[in-house]
């Protein structure tokens, strides 16, 4: 399978910030690559480099076929892109939105506005379309972004972060609609910060931290490379959460994670159920109440802790949009 974007020792820097750090990627065609990284890991600074938005200072990247910086003129009529930074004009209603997108891409009065209606219907939009867009739920301003970024039907799409900020529900519901895209041949770079959403839309996923990809592979090969499994349990006091964890320390393989808040605990360990049976021999000696316990397999913030020593969501708080948009 031809690749649709390739990417070799992409090199960004602004001033004293090195954002890219020599960044390799391949997507083949018709496939996710999830971009998975927390904040200032790098995942914009590739998704504006790869929409021709801005040059890199080192490095090579080719996007179906077309180089970024050389064919940036003719690539921009072969890609989507929605998230982040993309243009959603508050004013207009829906169907005006995406038909200012047709003219940008010079499809035709008749054409842009046919379009619009196809997108709209698609999208489940059909009863908002004549309403200015500052009216709509966060959900549907999403939705709406993603279909004008479909306009032109490219065969290659960027998304970047998105489904941040949406409830669960409209997540979900966005993550459909992709899911639905990628099953009709789009290739898709998708950045998150969300490792469910790597987990569920993503053929195979780069880890990317400080500008660098520093683990690559599919979900499951990046949970094998943590290794090992999950005992996770919660007690009744936090005095027992010390307590707890003071016990189960022998058993553990790497860095236990506790939150005192909500009293529970994360023990990587190995041997399955055994050390499941293990743990709660020692808790039950110890004479500590325990409110839950199960064991699990590891899960993609797992990996993220393992990779970089850092939780997934340490993110800062002018990230957390609003659902709804008045
Ligand atoms: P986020 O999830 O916050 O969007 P990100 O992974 O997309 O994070 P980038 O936005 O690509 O990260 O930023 C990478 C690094 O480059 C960060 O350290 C950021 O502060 C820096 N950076 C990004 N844009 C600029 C800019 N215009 N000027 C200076 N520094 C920048």
């Amino acid at each position: 399978m031809p690749d649709a974007i390739m990417v070799e020792g992409l090199t960004k820097r602004y001033g004293d910030v090195t954002a890219l750090d020599g960044v390799d990627l391949t997507v083949p065609e018709g496939t996710v690559l999830g971009l998975l990284g927390p904040n200032g890991a790098g995942k914009t600074t590739t998704v504006r480099i790869l929409t021709t938005l801005l040059r890199p200072d080192a490095g090579h990247a080719t996007v179906a076929g077309l180089d970024v910086v050389r064919d940036a003129h003719r690539l921009r009529a072969r890609i989507g892109a929605s998230g982040q930074y993309a243009a959603v004009d508050d004013h207009l209603t829906g169907a005006e939105n995406l038909e200012m997108v047709g003219r940008l891409y010079h499809l035709g009065a008749r054409r842009s506005r046919e379009r619009a209606r196809e997108l709209l219907d698609r999208f489940d939009l059909a009863d908002a379309a004549d309403r200015p867009v500052r009216g709509w739920s966060g959900g549907m301003r999403r939705r709406l972004d993603l279909a004008g970024a479909l306009v032109a039907d490219p065969p290659v799409l960027f998304l970047d972060e998105p489904t941040t900020g949406l409830d669960p529900r409209a997540r979900i519901a966005l993550w459909d609609v992709i899911a639905e895209l990628v099953r009709e041949g789009t290739t898709v770079l998708l950045t998150t910060q969300y490792l469910e959403e790597a987990d569920r839309l993503a053929d195979r996923i780069a880890v990317v931290d400080r500008g660098r990809v520093i683990a690559r592979g599919t979900a499951e090969e990046l949970k094998d490379q943590v290794g090992g499994d999950r005992i996770e349990l919660s007690v009744t006091s936090a005095a027992s959460l010390e307590h707890a964890a003071r016990a189960l320390a022998p058993l553990a393989l790497g860095e236990m994670q506790v939150d005192a808040v909500a009293l529970r605990m994360t023990i990587p360990v190995t041997g399955g159920a055994a050390a499941l049976t293990q743990a709660l021999g020692h808790l039950a000696a110890e004479r500590i109440a325990v409110r839950d316990a199960g064991l699990r397999r590891p899960t993609l913030d797992d990996v993220f802790l393992t990779l970089t020593g850092r939780q997934a969501d340490e993110r800062t708080a002018d990230d957390k949009t609003e659902e709804t948009v008045r």
